[in-house]
């Protein structure tokens, strides 16, 4: 059955880091909700900022520099903004790498045991 990011019952099992190799990179396609401490780890806010503005302006003006889409009070989380090819802001077009790998959200540490469909992804043949 072929890969469709948008409906996990195509998606594969996940076995090893192996299967990222050369993959697509359609974990990277998906929405990407990001706690403060995300934010803060990737270098766009800090806590005399936080603390100082408060979480609606920092909010605002992320929005604004196209970072992040919303922020939802209820669950604390932000969303990523996403590429017109639904690419993550981070991820290399080109490599179809995590740019900031080392500071990535926690949410793309946890990949994929949470998501969608845990212990699945859409793992696809890399298609440059
Ligand atoms: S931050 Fe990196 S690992 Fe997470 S979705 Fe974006 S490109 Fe992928």
């Amino acid at each position: 059955m072929k890969t469709d990011i948008d409906r996990p019952s195509t998606w594969k099992k996940y076995s090893s880091e192996q299967m990222c190799h050369g993959c697509y990179a359609g974990c990277c396609t998906m929405p990407v909700e990001i706690t403060l401490t995300d934010l803060i780890r990737l270098g766009l806010t800090d806590e005399d900022e936080i603390e100082n503005s408060g979480a609606k302006k920092v909010t605002k003006r992320l929005v604004k520099e196209k970072k992040i889409t919303s922020f939802r009070e209820a669950t604390g989380l932000f969303t990523l903004v996403q590429k017109s090819n639904r690419d993550c802001l981070y991820l290399d077009q080109r490599t179809r790498l995590c740019s900031v790998y080392e500071k990535r959200p926690d949410v793309c540490r946890k990949f994929p045991n949470i998501g969608p469909r845990p212990g699945y992804c859409p793992a696809m043949q890399n298609l440059k």
